[in-house]
Protein backbone atom coordinates (compact mmCIF):
# COMPACT_ATOMS: atom_id res chain seq x y z
CA UNK A 1 0.00 0.00 0.00
CA UNK A 2 1.11 3.62 -0.85
CA UNK A 3 1.57 5.49 2.03
CA UNK A 4 2.37 9.31 1.93
CA UNK A 5 2.96 12.02 3.47
CA UNK A 6 2.92 15.55 4.56
CA UNK A 7 5.20 17.07 7.30
CA UNK A 8 4.73 20.66 7.62
CA UNK A 9 6.79 22.46 10.19
CA UNK A 10 4.86 24.86 11.99
CA UNK A 11 6.80 27.84 12.11
CA UNK A 12 3.46 29.72 10.08
CA UNK A 13 0.64 29.93 8.05
CA UNK A 14 0.64 26.82 5.51
CA UNK A 15 1.55 28.78 1.95
CA UNK A 16 0.42 28.33 -1.52
CA UNK A 17 3.69 25.90 -2.30
CA UNK A 18 3.32 23.72 0.59
CA UNK A 19 -0.18 23.16 0.10
CA UNK A 20 0.37 22.22 -3.53
CA UNK A 21 2.67 19.71 -1.98
CA UNK A 22 0.34 17.85 0.06
CA UNK A 23 -2.31 18.11 -2.33
CA UNK A 24 0.21 16.37 -4.76
CA UNK A 25 0.98 13.38 -1.88
CA UNK A 26 -2.66 13.37 -1.26
CA UNK A 27 -3.71 13.08 -4.55
CA UNK A 28 -1.08 10.25 -4.95
CA UNK A 29 -2.41 7.84 -1.95
CA UNK A 30 -5.65 8.08 -3.20
CA UNK A 31 -5.26 7.31 -6.43
CA UNK A 32 -3.64 4.03 -4.75
CA UNK A 33 -6.02 3.54 -2.45
CA UNK A 34 -3.40 4.01 -0.04
CA UNK A 35 -3.00 6.59 3.19
CA UNK A 36 -1.78 10.23 3.37
CA UNK A 37 -0.67 10.87 6.42
CA UNK A 38 0.15 14.48 8.18
CA UNK A 39 3.25 15.22 10.48
CA UNK A 40 3.71 18.03 12.23
CA UNK A 41 7.73 18.19 12.37
CA UNK A 42 7.56 20.58 15.72
CA UNK A 43 11.27 19.88 17.06
CA UNK A 44 12.45 23.61 16.65
CA UNK A 45 10.55 25.03 19.97
CA UNK A 46 11.50 28.38 19.30
CA UNK A 47 10.12 28.88 16.13
CA UNK A 48 7.28 26.54 16.17
CA UNK A 49 3.69 27.65 17.39
CA UNK A 50 0.28 26.24 18.33
CA UNK A 51 -1.44 28.40 16.10
CA UNK A 52 0.37 27.89 13.01
CA UNK A 53 -0.69 24.26 13.67
CA UNK A 54 -3.96 25.47 13.95
CA UNK A 55 -3.92 27.72 10.78
CA UNK A 56 -2.86 24.46 9.36
CA UNK A 57 -5.13 22.04 9.90
CA UNK A 58 -8.17 24.84 9.65
CA UNK A 59 -6.85 24.76 5.75
CA UNK A 60 -7.13 21.18 5.20
CA UNK A 61 -10.58 21.66 6.90
CA UNK A 62 -11.43 24.38 4.85
CA UNK A 63 -9.86 22.45 1.44
CA UNK A 64 -11.46 19.45 2.70
CA UNK A 65 -8.04 17.30 2.41
CA UNK A 66 -8.24 14.72 4.82
CA UNK A 67 -5.64 12.74 6.51
CA UNK A 68 -5.83 9.12 7.33
CA UNK A 69 -4.93 8.50 11.12
CA UNK A 70 -3.53 10.19 14.00
CA UNK A 71 -1.57 12.99 13.14
CA UNK A 72 2.16 12.92 14.49
CA UNK A 73 3.73 15.51 16.31
CA UNK A 74 7.68 15.13 16.38
CA UNK A 75 7.48 17.02 19.27
CA UNK A 76 6.62 14.44 21.55
CA UNK A 77 9.00 11.94 20.09
CA UNK A 78 12.45 12.10 21.70
CA UNK A 79 12.11 9.21 23.63
CA UNK A 80 11.78 7.53 20.04
CA UNK A 81 14.38 9.46 18.79
CA UNK A 82 17.15 9.19 21.77
CA UNK A 83 16.61 4.87 21.43
CA UNK A 84 17.87 5.20 17.91
CA UNK A 85 20.86 7.74 18.29
CA UNK A 86 21.55 5.26 20.98
CA UNK A 87 21.70 2.16 18.70
CA UNK A 88 23.79 4.09 16.12
CA UNK A 89 26.35 4.73 18.95
CA UNK A 90 25.98 1.26 20.37
CA UNK A 91 26.34 -0.23 16.83
CA UNK A 92 29.80 2.31 16.36
CA UNK A 93 27.61 4.00 13.48
CA UNK A 94 27.95 7.18 15.30
CA UNK A 95 29.76 8.90 17.57
CA UNK A 96 30.54 11.58 20.16
CA UNK A 97 32.11 14.31 19.23
CA UNK A 98 33.97 16.74 21.71
CA UNK A 99 35.01 19.45 19.75
CA UNK A 100 34.42 22.94 20.65
CA UNK A 101 33.01 25.65 19.34
CA UNK A 102 36.52 27.08 19.28
CA UNK A 103 37.65 24.09 17.73
CA UNK A 104 35.06 24.62 15.54
CA UNK A 105 35.61 28.49 14.22
CA UNK A 106 39.52 27.83 13.73
CA UNK A 107 39.18 24.84 11.88
CA UNK A 108 36.32 26.69 9.38
CA UNK A 109 38.69 29.99 8.98
CA UNK A 110 41.30 27.50 8.26
CA UNK A 111 39.17 25.99 5.96
CA UNK A 112 38.44 29.55 4.09
CA UNK A 113 41.70 30.37 4.35
CA UNK A 114 42.96 27.54 2.17
CA UNK A 115 39.91 28.22 -0.02
CA UNK A 116 38.87 24.36 1.23
CA UNK A 117 35.39 23.43 1.56
CA UNK A 118 34.33 24.07 4.93
CA UNK A 119 33.66 20.86 6.90
CA UNK A 120 34.26 18.79 9.92
CA UNK A 121 37.37 16.88 9.57
CA UNK A 122 36.60 13.34 11.38
CA UNK A 123 39.24 13.78 14.25
CA UNK A 124 36.59 12.02 16.76
CA UNK A 125 35.61 9.22 13.94
CA UNK A 126 37.92 7.13 15.43
CA UNK A 127 39.08 8.35 18.90
CA UNK A 128 39.47 6.05 21.85
CA UNK A 129 41.20 8.48 24.02
CA UNK A 130 40.10 10.43 27.14
CA UNK A 131 37.43 12.87 26.52
CA UNK A 132 38.45 16.99 27.35
CA UNK A 133 36.49 17.61 30.28
CA UNK A 134 33.82 20.21 30.48
CA UNK A 135 32.41 19.45 26.48
CA UNK A 136 29.41 17.99 26.29
CA UNK A 137 29.78 15.82 23.04
CA UNK A 138 26.84 16.08 19.67
CA UNK A 139 26.59 13.02 18.02
CA UNK A 140 28.01 12.52 14.47
CA UNK A 141 27.17 9.55 12.05
CA UNK A 142 29.96 8.39 10.48
CA UNK A 143 28.53 8.98 7.13
CA UNK A 144 30.45 7.58 3.55
CA UNK A 145 33.59 9.13 2.73
CA UNK A 146 33.33 8.04 -0.74
CA UNK A 147 31.44 6.83 -3.72
CA UNK A 148 28.34 8.10 -4.78
CA UNK A 149 24.97 8.32 -3.15
CA UNK A 150 22.50 8.12 -5.94
CA UNK A 151 18.88 9.60 -4.80
CA UNK A 152 16.19 8.06 -7.36
CA UNK A 153 14.02 10.42 -7.79
CA UNK A 154 10.68 10.06 -9.46
CA UNK A 155 10.22 13.60 -10.93
CA UNK A 156 14.00 14.47 -12.04
CA UNK A 157 15.70 11.20 -12.63
CA UNK A 158 18.61 9.41 -10.70
CA UNK A 159 20.47 12.33 -8.98
CA UNK A 160 24.15 11.57 -7.75
CA UNK A 161 25.73 13.22 -5.46
CA UNK A 162 29.39 12.72 -4.46
CA UNK A 163 30.07 11.34 -0.97
CA UNK A 164 32.92 13.57 -0.46
CA UNK A 165 31.70 16.35 -1.70
CA UNK A 166 28.68 16.37 0.16
CA UNK A 167 29.00 14.40 3.20
CA UNK A 168 31.09 14.91 6.70
CA UNK A 169 29.83 13.20 9.65
CA UNK A 170 26.23 15.33 10.38
CA UNK A 171 25.17 16.00 13.73
CA UNK A 172 22.68 13.55 15.03
CA UNK A 173 22.05 14.57 18.00
CA UNK A 174 23.09 18.34 19.24
CA UNK A 175 25.01 18.82 22.87
CA UNK A 176 21.89 18.93 24.56
CA UNK A 177 20.89 15.83 23.19
CA UNK A 178 18.01 16.96 20.81
CA UNK A 179 18.02 15.18 17.50
CA UNK A 180 18.97 17.59 14.10
CA UNK A 181 16.22 17.55 11.54
CA UNK A 182 17.47 15.09 8.68
CA UNK A 183 17.48 11.83 11.25
CA UNK A 184 13.82 12.62 12.61
CA UNK A 185 12.32 13.17 9.51
CA UNK A 186 13.96 9.57 8.54
CA UNK A 187 13.11 8.03 11.24
CA UNK A 188 9.67 9.15 10.83
CA UNK A 189 9.11 8.26 8.09
CA UNK A 190 10.37 4.85 8.36
CA UNK A 191 8.40 4.38 11.53
CA UNK A 192 4.89 5.89 9.95
CA UNK A 193 5.64 3.09 7.13
CA UNK A 194 5.54 5.78 4.27
CA UNK A 195 6.91 4.83 1.48
CA UNK A 196 6.36 7.46 -1.36
CA UNK A 197 7.96 10.94 -0.49
CA UNK A 198 6.43 13.69 -1.85
CA UNK A 199 8.19 17.46 -1.01
CA UNK A 200 9.87 20.68 -2.26
CA UNK A 201 13.01 19.98 -4.24
CA UNK A 202 14.28 22.38 -2.01
CA UNK A 203 14.86 19.81 0.02
CA UNK A 204 16.50 17.38 -2.43
CA UNK A 205 19.99 18.25 -1.03
CA UNK A 206 18.90 16.48 2.48
CA UNK A 207 18.30 13.27 0.45
CA UNK A 208 21.08 12.01 0.26
CA UNK A 209 21.98 12.76 4.12
CA UNK A 210 18.71 10.95 4.95
CA UNK A 211 19.62 8.00 2.73
CA UNK A 212 22.95 7.65 4.75
CA UNK A 213 20.43 7.53 8.27
CA UNK A 214 18.26 4.65 6.09
CA UNK A 215 21.24 2.54 5.52
CA UNK A 216 22.54 3.58 8.90
CA UNK A 217 19.81 2.00 10.09
CA UNK A 218 18.82 -0.68 8.01
CA UNK A 219 15.58 0.94 6.98
CA UNK A 220 14.47 0.64 3.19
CA UNK A 221 14.31 3.42 1.39
CA UNK A 222 11.37 4.83 0.34
CA UNK A 223 10.31 6.65 -3.46
CA UNK A 224 11.26 10.37 -3.90
CA UNK A 225 9.66 13.14 -6.21
CA UNK A 226 11.13 16.08 -5.71
CA UNK A 227 8.74 18.61 -6.92
CA UNK A 228 9.82 22.13 -8.53
CA UNK A 229 9.44 25.39 -7.12
CA UNK A 230 6.51 27.86 -7.54
CA UNK A 231 7.81 31.02 -9.90
CA UNK A 232 6.20 34.37 -10.06
CA UNK A 233 5.88 35.61 -13.97
CA UNK A 234 8.92 36.96 -13.35
CA UNK A 235 10.82 33.86 -12.90
CA UNK A 236 11.74 34.25 -9.30
CA UNK A 237 10.63 32.78 -6.20
CA UNK A 238 7.34 33.27 -4.91
CA UNK A 239 6.72 36.30 -2.87
CA UNK A 240 3.77 37.46 -0.85
CA UNK A 241 3.05 39.58 -3.22
CA UNK A 242 2.25 36.87 -5.52
CA UNK A 243 0.06 35.15 -3.34
CA UNK A 244 2.91 32.94 -1.19
CA UNK A 245 0.17 34.07 1.40
CA UNK A 246 -1.69 32.38 3.85
CA UNK A 247 -3.16 29.94 1.93
CA UNK A 248 -6.94 31.23 4.65
CA UNK A 249 -6.05 34.47 2.81
CA UNK A 250 -7.55 32.39 -0.44
CA UNK A 251 -10.92 31.93 1.50
CA UNK A 252 -10.71 35.73 2.65
CA UNK A 253 -10.31 36.79 -0.98
CA UNK A 254 -13.44 34.87 -1.90
CA UNK A 255 -11.75 31.41 -3.55
CA UNK A 256 -13.66 28.23 -3.52
CA UNK A 257 -11.39 25.11 -2.56
CA UNK A 258 -12.31 23.48 -5.57
CA UNK A 259 -10.81 26.29 -7.21
CA UNK A 260 -7.17 26.66 -5.61
CA UNK A 261 -7.14 22.75 -5.37
CA UNK A 262 -7.99 22.95 -9.18
CA UNK A 263 -5.22 25.26 -9.81
CA UNK A 264 -2.82 23.82 -7.69
CA UNK A 265 -2.83 20.68 -9.50
CA UNK A 266 -1.75 22.10 -12.13
CA UNK A 267 0.78 23.87 -11.42
CA UNK A 268 3.81 21.80 -12.27
CA UNK A 269 1.35 18.79 -13.46
CA UNK A 270 -0.94 18.48 -16.50
CA UNK A 271 -2.87 16.03 -18.23
CA UNK A 272 -2.87 16.92 -22.05
CA UNK A 273 -4.43 20.53 -22.36
CA UNK A 274 -7.56 19.94 -20.12
CA UNK A 275 -7.91 22.87 -17.06
CA UNK A 276 -10.63 21.55 -15.58
CA UNK A 277 -10.30 18.86 -12.94
CA UNK A 278 -13.14 17.40 -10.60
CA UNK A 279 -11.42 16.12 -7.21
CA UNK A 280 -12.62 12.84 -8.45
CA UNK A 281 -10.71 13.39 -12.01
CA UNK A 282 -7.62 14.59 -9.96
CA UNK A 283 -7.27 11.38 -7.59
CA UNK A 284 -7.77 9.46 -10.97
CA UNK A 285 -5.95 10.75 -13.52
CA UNK A 286 -2.53 12.79 -11.01
CA UNK A 287 0.96 11.08 -11.31
CA UNK A 288 3.93 12.24 -9.57
CA UNK A 289 5.87 10.82 -12.63
CA UNK A 290 3.98 13.17 -14.46
CA UNK A 291 5.10 16.32 -12.61
CA UNK A 292 7.26 19.30 -14.46
CA UNK A 293 10.95 18.88 -13.97
CA UNK A 294 11.06 22.87 -14.36
CA UNK A 295 9.37 25.29 -12.02
CA UNK A 296 5.86 26.50 -12.49
CA UNK A 297 4.49 29.73 -12.81
CA UNK A 298 2.01 31.44 -10.77
CA UNK A 299 -0.96 32.62 -13.00
CA UNK A 300 -3.40 34.70 -11.14
CA UNK A 301 -5.73 35.31 -14.21
CA UNK A 302 -6.02 31.34 -14.23
CA UNK A 303 -6.96 30.96 -10.99
CA UNK A 304 -9.78 33.96 -11.45
CA UNK A 305 -10.84 31.91 -14.43
CA UNK A 306 -10.95 29.19 -12.39
CA UNK A 307 -12.79 30.30 -9.53
CA UNK A 308 -15.48 31.96 -11.77
CA UNK A 309 -16.02 28.63 -13.67
CA UNK A 310 -16.86 26.94 -10.16
CA UNK A 311 -18.81 29.93 -9.26
CA UNK A 312 -21.16 29.45 -12.11
CA UNK A 313 -21.38 25.49 -11.91
CA UNK A 314 -22.37 25.98 -8.11
CA UNK A 315 -26.02 25.26 -7.32
CA UNK A 316 -27.64 28.17 -6.05
CA UNK A 317 -28.30 26.55 -2.50
CA UNK A 318 -24.71 25.78 -1.86
CA UNK A 319 -24.09 29.67 -2.95
CA UNK A 320 -26.35 31.02 -0.26
CA UNK A 321 -23.94 28.86 2.20
CA UNK A 322 -20.86 29.87 1.19
CA UNK A 323 -21.81 33.52 1.09
CA UNK A 324 -22.35 33.58 4.43
CA UNK A 325 -18.58 33.40 5.09
CA UNK A 326 -18.89 37.06 3.17
CA UNK A 327 -21.42 38.32 5.56
CA UNK A 328 -24.43 37.88 3.14
CA UNK A 329 -27.46 35.51 4.26
CA UNK A 330 -29.96 35.04 1.45
CA UNK A 331 -31.14 31.98 3.24
CA UNK A 332 -34.75 33.59 3.57
CA UNK A 333 -34.39 36.01 0.81
CA UNK A 334 -37.66 34.93 -1.51
CA UNK A 335 -35.79 35.95 -4.76
CA UNK A 336 -32.55 34.55 -4.25
CA UNK A 337 -33.03 31.99 -7.21
CA UNK A 338 -33.70 34.73 -10.19
CA UNK A 339 -30.54 36.69 -7.81
CA UNK A 340 -27.55 34.48 -7.95
CA UNK A 341 -28.72 33.39 -11.93
CA UNK A 342 -28.51 36.61 -12.52
CA UNK A 343 -25.90 37.39 -10.86
CA UNK A 344 -23.01 34.42 -10.43
CA UNK A 345 -21.79 34.79 -14.32
CA UNK A 346 -20.37 37.85 -13.05
CA UNK A 347 -18.59 37.00 -10.42
CA UNK A 348 -14.79 36.01 -10.21
CA UNK A 349 -14.96 35.25 -6.34
CA UNK A 350 -17.07 34.97 -3.74
CA UNK A 351 -16.77 38.29 -2.14
CA UNK A 352 -17.08 40.34 -5.61
CA UNK A 353 -20.45 38.30 -5.15
CA UNK A 354 -21.98 39.18 -2.25
CA UNK A 355 -20.95 42.68 -3.35
CA UNK A 356 -22.99 42.29 -6.29
CA UNK A 357 -25.61 40.80 -4.80
CA UNK A 358 -25.75 43.66 -1.84
CA UNK A 359 -25.18 46.08 -4.37
CA UNK A 360 -28.96 45.07 -5.46
CA UNK A 361 -30.54 44.31 -2.18
CA UNK A 362 -29.73 47.37 -0.55
CA UNK A 363 -31.61 50.68 -1.32
CA UNK A 364 -28.94 52.80 -2.73
CA UNK A 365 -27.68 55.93 -0.38
CA UNK A 366 -26.06 57.94 -3.14
CA UNK A 367 -25.62 58.31 -6.50
CA UNK A 368 -22.47 58.22 -8.54
CA UNK A 369 -21.66 61.27 -9.45
CA UNK A 370 -20.64 61.14 -13.48
CA UNK A 371 -23.45 58.08 -13.67
CA UNK A 372 -25.96 61.01 -12.38
CA UNK A 373 -24.55 63.31 -15.34
CA UNK A 374 -25.23 60.95 -17.67
CA UNK A 375 -28.33 59.66 -17.06
CA UNK A 376 -30.24 62.08 -15.60
CA UNK A 377 -30.20 64.89 -18.87
CA UNK A 378 -33.27 66.03 -21.06
CA UNK A 379 -36.77 64.83 -19.59
CA UNK A 380 -35.07 61.71 -17.49
CA UNK A 381 -37.56 62.55 -14.41
CA UNK A 382 -40.63 62.78 -16.58
CA UNK A 383 -39.55 59.19 -17.90
CA UNK A 384 -38.83 57.87 -14.66
CA UNK A 385 -42.38 59.38 -12.92
CA UNK A 386 -44.18 57.99 -16.24
CA UNK A 387 -42.50 54.61 -15.58
CA UNK A 388 -43.19 54.86 -11.63
CA UNK A 389 -46.82 55.04 -12.41
CA UNK A 390 -46.82 52.37 -14.37
CA UNK A 391 -45.62 50.03 -11.83
CA UNK A 392 -47.23 51.45 -9.10
CA UNK A 393 -51.14 50.94 -11.12
CA UNK A 394 -49.64 47.27 -12.15
CA UNK A 395 -50.88 43.95 -10.30
CA UNK A 396 -48.96 40.95 -9.71
CA UNK A 397 -45.33 42.06 -10.83
CA UNK A 398 -43.54 39.17 -10.65
CA UNK A 399 -41.00 38.23 -13.08
CA UNK A 400 -38.15 40.28 -14.88
CA UNK A 401 -40.37 40.47 -18.03
CA UNK A 402 -43.28 41.81 -16.55
CA UNK A 403 -41.06 44.80 -15.44
CA UNK A 404 -39.58 44.51 -19.02
CA UNK A 405 -42.78 44.80 -20.69
CA UNK A 406 -43.64 48.00 -18.65
CA UNK A 407 -40.49 49.59 -19.65
CA UNK A 408 -41.21 48.96 -23.60
CA UNK A 409 -44.87 50.65 -22.67
CA UNK A 410 -42.89 53.98 -21.83
CA UNK A 411 -40.83 53.81 -24.45
CA UNK A 412 -43.03 53.49 -27.31
CA UNK A 413 -45.66 55.62 -25.87
CA UNK A 414 -42.83 58.20 -25.14
CA UNK A 415 -41.33 57.74 -28.79
CA UNK A 416 -37.64 57.10 -26.75
CA UNK A 417 -35.06 55.26 -27.29
CA UNK A 418 -34.39 52.68 -24.58
CA UNK A 419 -31.25 54.13 -23.00
CA UNK A 420 -33.40 57.04 -22.28
CA UNK A 421 -35.10 54.73 -19.57
CA UNK A 422 -32.72 52.14 -18.75
CA UNK A 423 -30.15 54.50 -18.12
CA UNK A 424 -31.84 56.86 -15.20
CA UNK A 425 -33.97 53.90 -14.15
CA UNK A 426 -30.11 52.32 -13.63
CA UNK A 427 -28.83 54.86 -11.47
CA UNK A 428 -32.30 54.85 -9.70
CA UNK A 429 -32.35 51.37 -8.74
CA UNK A 430 -28.39 50.86 -8.03
CA UNK A 431 -26.46 54.12 -7.74
CA UNK A 432 -24.52 53.36 -10.66
CA UNK A 433 -23.86 52.27 -14.23
CA UNK A 434 -23.31 49.23 -13.83
CA UNK A 435 -24.84 45.83 -12.56
CA UNK A 436 -27.03 43.55 -13.75
CA UNK A 437 -30.30 43.82 -16.00
CA UNK A 438 -32.69 46.14 -14.47
CA UNK A 439 -35.62 43.82 -14.79
CA UNK A 440 -33.77 40.91 -13.17
CA UNK A 441 -33.12 43.89 -10.75
CA UNK A 442 -37.01 44.77 -10.39
CA UNK A 443 -38.23 41.47 -10.18
CA UNK A 444 -35.67 40.75 -6.99
CA UNK A 445 -36.49 44.16 -5.07
CA UNK A 446 -40.16 43.82 -5.70
CA UNK A 447 -42.80 46.72 -6.64
CA UNK A 448 -42.90 48.50 -3.47
CA UNK A 449 -38.87 49.01 -3.22
CA UNK A 450 -38.55 49.94 -7.19
CA UNK A 451 -41.11 52.58 -6.61
CA UNK A 452 -38.82 54.09 -3.01
CA UNK A 453 -36.17 53.81 -5.21
CA UNK A 454 -37.55 55.42 -8.07
CA UNK A 455 -38.67 58.12 -5.83
CA UNK A 456 -35.69 58.37 -3.85
CA UNK A 457 -33.98 59.06 -7.49
CA UNK A 458 -36.27 61.73 -8.24
CA UNK A 459 -36.15 63.55 -5.34
CA UNK A 460 -32.08 63.68 -5.33
CA UNK A 461 -32.73 65.48 -9.00
CA UNK A 462 -34.93 68.04 -7.78
N1 LIG B 1 9.22 20.07 7.49
C1 LIG B 1 9.71 20.31 6.18
C2 LIG B 1 9.17 21.62 5.65
O1 LIG B 1 8.19 22.12 6.17
C3 LIG B 1 9.32 19.22 5.20
C4 LIG B 1 10.14 18.03 5.37
C5 LIG B 1 9.92 16.96 4.34
O2 LIG B 1 8.92 17.04 3.60
O3 LIG B 1 10.71 16.04 4.31
O4 LIG B 1 9.73 22.16 4.72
Amino acid sequence: MIVTRFAPSPTGYLHIGGLRTALFSYLWAKKNDGKFVLRIEDTDKARNSQEATKAILNAFEWLGLEHDGEITYQSQRDEIYAKYIKQLLDEGKAYKCYMSKEELTELREAQMANKQRTMYDGRYRDFDGTPPEGVEPVIRIKAPTSGEILVKDGVKGDVSFQAQDILDDFVIARADGSPTYNLVVAIDDHLMGINEVVRGDDHLSNTPKQIVIYEALGFEIPSFYHVPMIHNAQGKKLSKRDGATDVMAYKEMGYTPQALLNFLVRLGWSHGDQEIFSMEEMKHLFNPKDINKSASIYNTEKLDWLNSHYIKNTSNAELTELLTDYGLVLTSHDKKEILLDALKERAKTLKELAELVNDVITTPTSYNEKAVKKAFKGNAVEVLNAFGAKVSAADGLKLPLDYHTLMEEVVNEMEIGFGKIGNPLRVALLGKMSGPGLDTVMAVIGKEETMLRIANAIAMQS
